[in-house]
């Protein structure tokens, strides 16, 4: 009898704690106590000896060097593995993921289907030590945002663009490969879809995204390789109407980050005072010496890249269209970003993913030190150069009064890079979502 109580309460305890999950409040105020063997400083670089985090409340209590008891706190046995702050991934689209179904399924899916499929691309994303993403582009990741926010959703805190701004036919007007009739019908799409071709719609557009609550702007500067359209690099903003969109930005407290892979529409948006150069695919040398000059960032998404080109070969994946744009454009970016790390442009991390599957992020890490980058400057990249870019300051690096985003992994991550694909401990916000005892 006693057993079979046992079964049964084995059988509806997860289901019941599935039902009905915890107040988010009474999981996230436990006190922990990290037992790092190792700790990443964000700051220096440097890997060092083995420390004991303290985190209440959701915050950095301490950082204690050695492993000691924390009074009051509960241990966490992390030896083996180095903590890290949480990684930022600062380019996804967490409503989408790139298929051979890619371009049709625009016609058949409502918002609600990607939402629920944005579910377990945020947990994936999660799970793989991102406890931040900027996503740069989906009108369903605000409401994502705000999901996990309040504890509905498990996934990274999100700093959502909203709906990205382009120009008639540009990467990100929603219309692009629509047939005649299903444009007569829509009409040409303004400032309301992100479509602007005028200083006046630049500022309505910007004025928009505030209106639906976007906590950053995306401008598409140029073509773009997975729009069906024949560029992938044509210029497709005027120098002022890039200016009118980071002016009317600076009203609001947003940044913007621009999409660019030809030259002059990547100097324009420079010029035009954006915060980061997304991909950057054909920068020179100048649009490179003009960014060190500006201060703006870098980021390459190389895994885009090679994403791109690997599935070029494949008959039928992209429409013709696309096709050799994705094999051009997409082996270019590794090339790029290597020079750009050499060049001292400023570089932050960021994968696209969206186009490449969600949860695989930290490859990039792989490909950045492919690059030339060594592995420590990577890291920086996604925790205390990451938050840089976000213009954040309550997260990046493991501090006293930080947010406890931290996460751990086996091994020595600047020893030896792959170790970034074994994240095995994961804490948002002070609450733990993954655990090395499962
Ligand atoms: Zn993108």
């Amino acid at each position: 009898m006693r057993l079979y109580i046992v079964l049964i309460t084995a059988l509806i305890s997860p289901l019941a704690l599935a039902a009905e999950p915890q107040p988010r409040e009474t999981r996230a105020f436990e006190a922990r106590a990290l037992q790092c063997e190792r700790l990443f400083d964000a700051r220096s670089g440097k890997v060092l000896g083995a420390h004991t985090v303290v985190v209440r409340e959701g915050k950095v209590a301490e950082v204690l060097p050695g492993i000691v008891p924390v009074a009051g706190a509960q241990a966490v046995d992390l030896s083996g593995h180095t903590c890290l702050p949480g990684w930022t991934d600062l380019h996804v689209h967490m409503t989408d993921e790139s298929s051979a179904q890619s371009y049709s399924e625009g016609f058949r899916l409502d918002d609600v289907d990607y939402a629920y499929r944005s579910v377990g691309f945020a947990r994936r994303t999660l799970m793989a030590g991102f406890t931040s993403v900027r996503d740069l582009g989906g009108h369903v990741a605000p409401h994502l945002r705000d999901a996990i926010a309040s504890g509905i959703v498990e996934g990274p805190r999100i700093f959502a663009a909203g709906t990205s701004i382009a120009t008639t036919g540009g990467h990100a007007d929603p219309t692009n490969g629509f047939n005649s009739t299903l444009s007569h019908l829509l009409g040409p799409p303004g400032p309301t879809e992100g479509v602007i071709n005028s200083i006046d719609d630049a500022r309505q557009a910007v004025r928009q995204r505030y209106k639906e609550g976007s906590d950053v702007i995306k401008i598409t500067a140029t073509g773009g390789v997975l729009s069906y359209a024949r560029s992938g690099d044509a210029p497709q903003f005027t120098v002022e109407e890039v200016k009118a969109i980071v002016d009317t930005a600076k009203d609001y407290g947003y940044r913007v980050a621009a999409h660019a892979h030809g030259t002059e529409g990547m100097k324009r948006a420079v010029m035009g005072g954006v915060t980061s150069i997304e991909h950057g695919t054909y920068m020179t040398d100048e649009v490179m010496s003009l960014m060190k000059e500006k201060g703006t960032w870098y980021v390459p998404t190389i895994y885009a890249g090679r994403f791109v080109a690997e599935k070029a070969k494949i008959d039928g994946y992209f429409p013709d269209v696309v096709r050799p744009k994705a094999a051009r454009i997409g082996a270019e970016i590794q090339n790029t970003a290597a020079r750009a790390y050499k060049a001292g442009v400023k570089i932050g991390f960021g994968t696209d993913m969206g186009v490449g599957p969600h949860g695989d992020n930290a490859r990039e890490f792989l490909y950045m030190v492919e690059a030339g980058m060594p592995a420590a400057y990577a890291l920086q990249a996604a925790t205390i150069r990451a938050a840089e870019v976000l213009g954040v300051e309550d997260q990046g690096v493991i501090e006293a009064g930080k947010r406890a985003d931290i996460i751990a992994l086996p091994g020595d991550p600047v020893a030896d890079i792959q170790n970034v694909m074994k994240v095995d401990f994961v804490m948002k916000d002070g609450m733990v979502y993954r655990t090395p005892q499962g």
